[in-house]
């Protein structure tokens, strides 16, 4: 029985106000996020996404860049902790994002979908539509329980099912429902309108966003957000869904005067 979208008052269901720490709290607390991905040309991708998870709450955030020449600290946000990516620990966290299309990210994701839970997006999906053994790891894994989130943009989810990306958009539910029963994953079909859907049927629409965040990033942001939600423990629906809306969110509170790009989004991020 398919469910009928919930409605948008569930989308924070499961989302504690940052204010809300336990006094003796501590970094550890919090959740690790390593984030996988920056190819050559794409460096801006991990940051965005590594940016993103700090801010939105991780204790600690690491990249592993998949281009060896990547610079070894993010000036503007020394916080981050840069590794070599076969060197990451993937025990509470991993997301792949600006992995491009070569030969690395296919080398990465083996180890990444070990991770306790997972956040997969742009090429490291192209990766897994074009390599069955990559997929067979992947539902392996949605099977086991342990929490991963898709976040395909409408091609990417294309790529994935063997439609087009027309066919994608004029069933967003059913290819978002599709989608999560066959990977065994929650899944983020972004766009205007995200679905957010679970392999047990289970499905939302976000309302908030607009079309200001269609611009070169905030899709990486919004993956580093799901990631710190998941870092911190939250059930991987709830973090999927509160991720987008407040992604969303700070979009249609952005001022009208200035210009909205990703870093901006990933600094300034409503909690
Ligand atoms: P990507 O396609 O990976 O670059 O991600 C773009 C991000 O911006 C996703 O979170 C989309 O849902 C969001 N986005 C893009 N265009 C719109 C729009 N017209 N309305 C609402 N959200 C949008
Ligand atoms: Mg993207």
């Amino acid at each position: 029985q398919v469910q009928d979208p919930e409605p948008a008052t569930a989308m924070l269901a499961g989302a504690p106000p940052a204010a809300a720490r336990p006094h003796a709290s501590h970094k550890g607390s919090y959740g690790d996020v390593a984030v996988v991905g920056g190819a050559p040309g794409m460096a801006g991708a991990a940051l965005l996404c590594a940016r993103a998870a700090l801010h939105h709450g991780a204790g600690r955030v690491f990249v592993g860049f998949l281009d060896p020449a990547a610079p070894a600290l993010d000036p503007q946000q020394p916080d981050l902790m840069v590794r070599a990516w076969d060197s990451l620990d993937f025990t509470t966290m991993a997301v792949a994002c600006g992995c491009g299309g070569g030969e690395a990210v296919r080398a990465a994701l083996p180890r990444a979908l070990h991770a306790r839970a997972l956040v997969l997006d742009a090429d490291a999906l192209n990766a897994i539509a074009g390599d069955g053994s990559l997929q067979s790891l992947l539902v392996a894994r949605g099977q086991s329980g342990a929490p991963t989130v898709l976040t395909p943009h409408p091609l990417e989810a294309a790529r994935l099912l063997d439609l087009t990306a027309a066919e994608v958009q004029a069933n967003r539910l059913a290819t978002a429902r599709d989608l999560a029963r066959r990977f065994a994953c929650v899944v983020v079909l972004k766009g205007s309108g995200s679905v957010i859907a679970t392999p047990d049927e289970k499905v939302r629409i976000n309302p908030t966003g607009n079309a200001r965040l269609a611009i070169a990033g905030t899709g990486d942001v919004l993956a580093g957000m799901v990631a710190a939600r998941l870092a911190n423990g939250e059930d991987a629906f709830e973090a999927a869904s509160a991720a987008v809306y407040l992604h969303g969110l700070a979009a249609d509170r952005w001022p009208a005067h200035e210009p909205l790009t990703a870093s901006a989004l990933a600094s300034r991020l409503v909690a």
